[in-house]
């Protein structure tokens, strides 16, 4: 019988586990040899061969190919081999590159990993879900995903997302009775199934299938392998290669109309044509993309920030509004409780900090006040019963106290301490019989403890929510709180109430007007140190940053002003004002509304969608189960590593795994370098392309012979190029990159500014070397040793133009070139094989070359300077001017 047709125990039995110790760490072990890991079989690694040849996979190479093939009908054997292997040294090229970046994503691929909680060896223990193994008891709570398919056996509320499996939207409840045995597997109550998570409630299950065998893993192997859609700059560069592409076929007719004007040989008019569209199509550029982003996604992983989707890596460098998490993300999430307000309105304040229970509870006179006094110990019960952390004390002397589960309930057990309330006794005489677990939601939770009389339900909250339970007397403490609110403080309010029966279902409002308020508790959550620097460097990158958080306004705002994030006319919106807005009223208010507070997930909706309404670019952060539609809908979606939710992470576009602002930021300036430099890749690209072709037709229209033979263009833009450009992707940030404006999300790669330097650098290098070639020729020197010189002094133009393209304003002798040792090492392959093709006995008889000698050989070095010279001009004339302005 299947297991869903089993009775729990039975299934435990059969999978040799005792669901309350779990499987011992040996037998997890023995066990992950038998069965293999828990995971999909991962999609075979693309050999080197198989890269290699999709580079043949292009238009370009089709060209070539009938060049090639034209070339050995006309018995020109040897141009045809040239360019069999210039493209196979292309391809090489290209397939090298493609590999590292692939080998590169999918080493951080693993980074991401999913992690499950289970109980092995009688404890708790958080392991990666491809650990997991049949018999494996797991732990099931809000928020969690589902590493397995599980057998349940105990469960309180529980509810299951199953969408991805069963396509069935609304979350299915759950619980352990067995079942008829020829139940479907969408109505199998009493399983829960890999790849769905956790919405609601707690769960224990037993893991009966894992990796393949799983359901989800039967499905994967019957549909297609997913692959990325093309990221929004993968579309913006195919676009501009086809524009690019039209320009070439323009350009090929214009060189071949010229030539037959001309009354040149036709084959070398056709081959100097079909060269010229190599030089014109940027050919290196897709590929440059590819380890760009790779590059970018590796440099974002070692600041902590993992890359979920590519595209977001594109996306964080135009991003325009933050809109980050409180709690955690811009404070530190170590709560002291410094402030309580008992019910006959006396404020007490508490001594000492972090979660060693050093310190006191004194009232307004600097008296000690203790456990005894009969208010401030029914506030500490609800306190220490509706609470599930644990504060653990140090493990040898020196040792800090420590500290599980959430830091608000931790900070109460401190509390409970200072005043001596002895906290275990407590919970061990009132044993918790049921629950509603805290969610963000409802904003509070509820506990029932076994007394002798009934029932003790102890109710903990944000004060507005309790004090709605509580109608006699819910107002008094309200004004407190808010006052509490503007220190700063996060404030709790909790409440309790004896009853004989439980309410049927067990929920909050069931217990309205039957509970009594015992105080407020309100705690400390200092700013992180580096957060108000971080802001104030978005401010200056031009991206605005936002408080979204599910606190209270006054908390909020209090905090948000501290560090920067709202200015003093700034205001406050709350979750409930936020309904209560059209859309034109919440466009008005988003320029002065810098905290969102007491914000329900739907809210993060509306939020993100008005803000992207106005233009934005949003990075959304989320740590929640109800998040994820937010994480989502952003178009930077960014979930929390250690608070985080797995299923917050699955949502999401990247994870930030110290969860800090900080992080969120260094993610986005590595995002704008990463668009920086293929904005360099692109100048060289297209500068050179387009001295080449002004080079070639001023020989053409001006009945000059032509100045590179068609070989010799083709190995410009395949060797040389090939060998620097691709390396510009390697350049580190500048430094300057977090004082721009963000870039537009739908401007063109090519903007006007790099346009412009694609003319001026183009031109200069077009004057160059047609001046040169016009004055050798003019000189006398003979034909072949002229277009030698040309062809040499454009691969130098190039190598000094490559120092151009670093940076846009700053000098290229003043950036380090050390600091990018591919780019060294392009530099001097380039100049080695250069040499080679000029200077080998192989190269003269297969590039049309001769020898040149020294002389000459200084000469055009330092005629090929003249690029640097003039964009250091420019540069200097920029700087000059940007400082006048300021
Ligand atoms: P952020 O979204 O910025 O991280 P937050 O963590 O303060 O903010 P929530 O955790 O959703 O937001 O908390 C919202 C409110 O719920 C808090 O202001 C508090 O009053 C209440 N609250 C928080 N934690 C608990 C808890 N463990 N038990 C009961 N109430 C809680």
């Amino acid at each position: 019988m299947a297991e869903h047709a089993l009775a729990a125990p039975a299934v435990a039995a059969t999978l040799g586990v005792d669901p309350q110790t779990g499987l011992t760490e040996a037998e997890a072990r023995l066990r992950l040899s038998r069965h293999g890991p828990n995971a999909l079989p991962e999609p075979p690694v693309r050999l080197l061969w198989r890269l290699f040849l999709r580079q043949f996979q292009n238009p370009l190479i089709y060209l070539l190919f009938v060049a090639a093939a034209i070339a050995a009908l006309l018995h020109k054997a040897g141009d045809a081999l040239v360019i069999l292997a210039v493209v196979t040294l292309n391809s090489a090229i290209g397939a090298l590159q493609e590999g590292r970046a692939e080998r590169a994503m999918r080493s951080l691929r693993r980074l991401d990993a999913l992690r499950v909680r289970v109980r092995r060896g009688g404890t708790e223990a958080t392991i990666p879900a491809r650990e997991l193994v049949p018999g494996d008891v797991l732990l099931l709570g809000a928020g969690d995903a589902i590493g397995a398919d599980a057998r349940l056996c105990e469960s309180n509320a529980l509810e299951i997302e199953e969408a991805a499996l069963t396509g069935e939207s609304l979350p299915a409840s759950k619980d352990p009775a067995a079942l008829p045995d020829d139940t479907m597997v969408a109505d199998r109550r009493n399983m829960v199934y890999g790849g769905t998570h956790v919405t609601a409630g707690r769960g224990v299950a037993i893991v009966v299938a894992t990796g393949s065998r799983s359901e989800f893993g039967r499905i994967a192997a019957l549909a297609e392998q997913s692959f990325e859609p093309p990221t929004p700059l993968e579309k913006r560069i195919a676009r501009l290669g086809r524009t690019l592409l039209w320009a070439a076929m323009a350009l090929f007719v214009a060189v071949i109309a010229a030539g037959w004007l001309r009354g040149l040989p036709w084959v070398d008019v056709l081959m100097v044509a079909i060269s010229q569209i190599v030089s014109v199509v940027p050919e290196g550029l897709p590929v440059a993309m590819t380890v760009a982003l790779a590059v970018g996604m590796q440099r974002m992983a070692a600041r902590g920030a993992i890359v979920r989707r590519l595209a977001a890596v594109e996306t964080l460098g135009s991003t325009t509004v933050i809109c980050t998490d409180k709690t955690g993300t811009l404070t530190r999430n170590e709560m002291t409780a410094v402030a309580l307000v008992l019910p006959d309105g006396r404020e007490l304040t508490v001594s000492g900090v972090g979660y060693a229970p050093h310190g006191q509870v004194l009232d307004a006179t600097g008296a000690a006040l203790t456990a005894t006094d009969p208010a401030l110990r029914d506030l500490l019960t609800c306190a220490v019963l509706c609470n599930d952390a644990t504060l653990l004390a140090p493990a040898h002397e020196g040792a800090p106290w420590q500290l599980l589960g959430d830091p608000t309930e931790g900070a109460l057990l401190v509390l409970a301490a200072k005043a001596g309330l002895e906290v275990a006794a407590l919970r061990a005489l009132s044993p918790r019989v049921a629950e509603v677990p805290f969610d963000a939601t409802a904003q509070a939770m509820l506990t029932v403890h076994q007394t002798a009389r009934g029932y003790l339900v102890a109710i903990k909250g944000a004060a507005e929510v309790v004090a709605a339970l509580d109608t006699a007397a819910g107002g008094v403490l309200g004004s407190h709180a808010e006052a509490l609110s503007a220190r700063a403080l996060r404030v709790l309010a909790f409440a309790l109430a004896e009853v004989e029966a439980l309410p049927q279902p067990l929920t909050l409002a069931a217990l309205r007007g039957r509970v009594r308020s015992v105080g407020l508790v309100g705690q400390i959550d200092p700013p992180r140190d580096e957060v108000a620097a971080v802001v104030a460097e978005c401010a200056a990158a031009g991206i605005r940053t936002v408080m979204i958080t599910g606190d209270h306004r006054g908390t909020g705002l209090a905090i948000a002003r501290q560090v920067g994030i709202a200015r003093p006319a700034d205001r406050a919106l709350d979750g409930r004002e936020l309904e209560a807005l059209t859309p034109a009223q919440l466009d008005a208010h988003l320029a002065t509304a810098a905290v969102f507070a007491r914000v329900q997930p739907a809210h993060k909706l509306r939020l993100i969608e008005a803000f992207q309404w106005q233009g934005a670019v949003v990075a959304m952060t989320g740590d929640g189960v109800n998040d994820a539609p937010a994480l989502v809908r952003a178009d930077v979606g960014v979930a929390m590593g250690r608070a985080g939710t797995e299923v917050a992470k699955e949502a999401a576009d990247i994870v930030i795994t110290d969860d800090r602002l900080g992080t969120v930021v260094s993610a986005v300036r590595e995002g704008r370098v990463v668009y920086g430099n293929l904005q360099k890749v692109l100048l060289m690209l297209l500068a050179t392309g387009l001295a080449e072709v002004l080079v070639l037709l001023a020989a053409l229209l001006g009945g000059m012979p032509l100045p590179f033979a068609a070989v010799q263009i083709l190995w410009n833009n395949v060797v040389t190029e090939g060998t620097t450009t691709v390396n510009l992707v390697l350049d580190e940030a500048e430094g300057d990159e977090m004082r721009r404006p963000p870039v537009a999300p739908h401007a063109d790669l090519l903007s006007r500014e790099l346009l412009a330097r694609v003319v001026l650098l183009g031109l200069t290098i077009a004057t160059i070397t047609f001046g040169y070639f016009a004055w050798q020729l003019d000189a006398g020197v003979p034909f072949a040793k002229a277009q030698t010189a040309t062809f040499t002094l454009l691969a130098v133009c190039e190598w000094f133009n490559v120092l151009n393209c670093r940076s846009t304003t700053r000098s290229g002798l003043s950036l380090s070139v050390l600091r990018n040792r591919w780019l060294i090492g392009g530099l001097v392959v380039s100049n080695l094989l250069q040499v080679a093709v000029v200077f080998s006995p192989f190269g003269n008889a297969h590039f049309y070359t001769v020898p040149l000698d020294w002389g000459d050989a200084l000469t055009i070095g330092v005629l090929g300077s003249g690029v640097l010279w003039v964009e250091e001009l420019r540069k200097m004339v920029v700087r000059r001017r940007a400082r006048a302005a300021a």
